[in-house]
């Protein structure tokens, strides 16, 4: 999670409706969301990018919440909510022994679902930065950085091409999130044998990275000018 807590929700149900009513109530709350109307485009999403919190629907058509629930937890502390009928009583209890951290009853009070949001993020958000920083993964402002796969994905899960100096650049700076790197550091961080690199490459590389993934290449809110010293990533 980061960059003023726009951390990412995964809603996977597959009433159309009710996907949609939630995905608008967490987009409002300042989450970044996506939505799966099945186990199968939920485990796309999740191969691309783990996502801080899943709610996750028991009855789904093409498998149980139950069993993703497990196999989520296999992976990783994801925060993992289930989404009950009210008779459910007995696959809740299951949920929670297989590794989901909460749960909601249908019909479930909008507000009260986005404190308990909060809240399991806040929980598993060390965790999670640890694991992500574990295998390479970095986030920040909806875009997710894969050190090794070496991609770069926007909010919106499509794939950016980067140059290879541009993405040291941007690596170097989302391992060291909040914190200033001057020039020089940046320069050593992303040095390659036999290249001629100069301060003013890393300017430049800045400038296209900036107008890549900023929304106002001018006014950057990601990549931050450190008078003096360098640049920064902003971070939550
Ligand atoms: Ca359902």
């Amino acid at each position: 999670m980061t960059n003023a807590g726009r951390a990412h929700v995964l809603i996977v149900e597959d009433e159309p409706v009710t996907r949609s009513k939630l995905a608008a109530q967490l987009t409002a709350e300042g989450f970044l969301v996506s939505e799966a109307g099945d186990a199968r485009d939920m485990r796309t999403i999740v191969s691309r990018s783990v996502p801080d919190v899943v709610l996750l629907d028991i009855n789904l058509p093409d498998e149980s919440g139950l069993i993703l629930a497990r196999d989520l937890r296999a992976k990783s502390s994801v925060g993992i909510i289930l989404v009950t009928a009210r008779q459910d009583e007995t696959d809740r209890i299951v949920g929670l022994e297989l590794g989901a951290d909460d749960y909601v009853t249908k019909p479930f009070n909008p507000r009260e679902l986005a404190v308990r949001v909060r809240n399991l993020i806040r929980r598993v958000a060390p965790s999670m930065a640890a694991e992500r920083q574990a295998s390479g993964v970095f986030g920040f402002a909806g875009w997710r950085l894969d050190c090794d796969a070496r991609q770069l994905i926007s909010p919106a899960g499509e794939s950016v091409r980067l140059t290879r100096g541009e993405f040291d650049v941007l690596a170097a700076l989302a391992r060291n999130p909040g914190r200033a790197l001057t020039r020089d550091q940046l320069l050593d961080l992303t040095q390659h044998d036999g290249e001629a690199v100069i301060d003013r490459t890393i300017d430049v590389l800045v400038g296209r990275l900036r107008r890549k993934i900023e929304a106002d290449p001018k006014h950057p809110a990601i990549i931050l000018t450190v008078h003096g010293i360098g640049y920064r990533l902003a971070s939550g």
